[in-house]
């Protein structure tokens, strides 16, 4: 057993080293894949309560009083879906949370997450059972997936709802909104089935998401004149609900937004649709050392000391997700002070802190947060020259954990 649990240590978390023995790594078997909070050694993701509730009231606002149906796919963008899904839980603006894995659908019901869920992806037949009585809203996106659908309902007491899945030019999931609509009206006739909604997602060109709405307006008035109703309509991610507001229909369903970005950079929509960041990505120091000139640091020799220099080290670095294009100019926020990335590597990255040894092993670094313009999701894309979505990438081994507020 003990040379099991020493293998872990060393195989997943090599660098906590000798910092374990003061205190409780492990209390059991399954508790050796959780990632762990030790704020002496590792990088962790604070998270704000406050803030998603804030994002989605806003975002509900924005839209005209629309439920908001968050996306939460892709371990809720890098910030952890079971987390944030069971802040969401919480906010009477959320109408229900949408996936794209069946299996994560289970683990959020798992964790006690209450909230209508909506699996946008395919399911395992095998799963099915599991996922209808755990109340899991599945889409009919093929003619394969209503096959599954109706073998699950065939062998199941429980109600099977559904949502309809429909292509209207994104090309990607749904069924062609062209087809005709037989295999609607066959699942609408099983006794168990119950068609919830009906859904599509709209493409940025705002030309073509209007024709796109069209098509979909197309879709609600042939489904109701064959008498089938669904009750909730969506097709808006984060873009579209901002620019059209004809996209609302009777749901609006943004990731991004909900952890507190625009999609774009250089949105002006603080007046109409204020959002906050909705987590700190923070590490502490773990070196302070002063490297002479011209010394290097990285394997490639990435960064060259102009003259003698205090230089810190982070223990976090791209495989746990921090973008590498934060060495381009990102800065950190470590002592009330922001300092200057200077090389990313896979599980470190160095800060350069001047010819003054202001910051000591042990103090904390914010690497991204809400507090200072550089350092918001937004102000580190601009610096590292990536996009909004860059938090997408956090791994799940980051430690998370979960504040009221800032
Ligand atoms: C990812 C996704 C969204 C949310 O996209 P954002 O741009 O993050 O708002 C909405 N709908 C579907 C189908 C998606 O896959």
């Amino acid at each position: 057993m003990k040379s099991r649990r020493n293998f872990l240590r060393n195989s997943t978390f090599g660098i906590i080293g000798a910092g374990l023995s003061s205190f409780k790594a492990f209390e059991n078997e399954a508790e050796d894949i959780k990632p762990i909070l030790n704020k002496a050694s590792n990088p962790w993701l604070e998270i704000s309560k406050k803030a998603y509730l804030s994002n989605v009231e806003s975002i509900y606002k924005f839209s005209g009083n629309t439920p908001v149906l968050a996306v939460l796919k892709n371990n809720a963008y890098g910030i952890g879906d079971i987390q944030v899904a069971t802040i969401l839980d919480e906010s009477p603006f959320l109408s229900g949370i949408a996936l794209v894995k069946d299996t994560r659908c289970l683990a959020l019901r798992k964790h006690g997450v209450k909230k209508p869920i909506l699996l946008m992806g395919d399911f395992d037949l095998g799963l099915g059972s599991e996922l209808v009585a755990n109340n899991i809203t599945l889409s009919a996106f093929s003619h394969e997936s209503c096959r599954k659908i109706k073998e699950l309902a065939s062998k199941t007491q429980h109600r099977v709802s559904v949502e309809l899945y429909f292509d209207t030019g994104l090309g990607r999931m749904g069924m062609p909104y062209q087809n005709n609509l037989d295999w609607v009206a066959d699942l609408a006739s099983i006794p168990n089935v119950k068609i919830e909604g009906l859904f599509s997602t709209l493409t940025t060109p705002t030309d073509f998401a209007k024709e796109q709405m069209e098509r979909f307006n197309g879709l609600i008035s042939k489904l109701n004149e064959k008498g089938i109703k669904p009750n909730r309509q969506h097709m808006a991610p984060s873009l579209s609900l901002m620019e059209l507001p004809q996209s609302h229909f009777n749901a609006v369903r943004p990731g991004i937004l909900v952890h507190g970005s625009y999609p774009l950079g250089g949105m002006d929509f603080k007046d109409k649709m204020p959002l906050q960041p909705t987590y700190r990505l923070k590490a502490p120091v773990i070196r302070i050392e002063k490297l002479k000139k011209g010394d290097t640091i990285g394997f490639s020799r990435f960064y060259k000391v102009e003259k003698d220099e205090w230089i810190a080290t982070l223990p976090v670095g791209w495989a746990d997700g921090y973008y590498s294009g934060a060495e381009n100019g990102a800065k950190v926020l470590l002592n009330n002070k922001l300092f200057k990335v200077v090389n990313v590597n896979a599980s470190h990255c160095n800060l350069s802190i001047g010819n003054e040894k202001l910051v000591d092993v042990g103090d904390v670094a914010t690497l991204i947060g809400p507090d200072h313009e550089e350092i918001t999701p937004e102000g580190f894309s601009r610096a590292a020259s990536g996009h909004n979505y860059l938090q997408i990438q956090y791994k799940e081994s980051l430690p998370k954990s979960v504040v009221n507020d800032f």
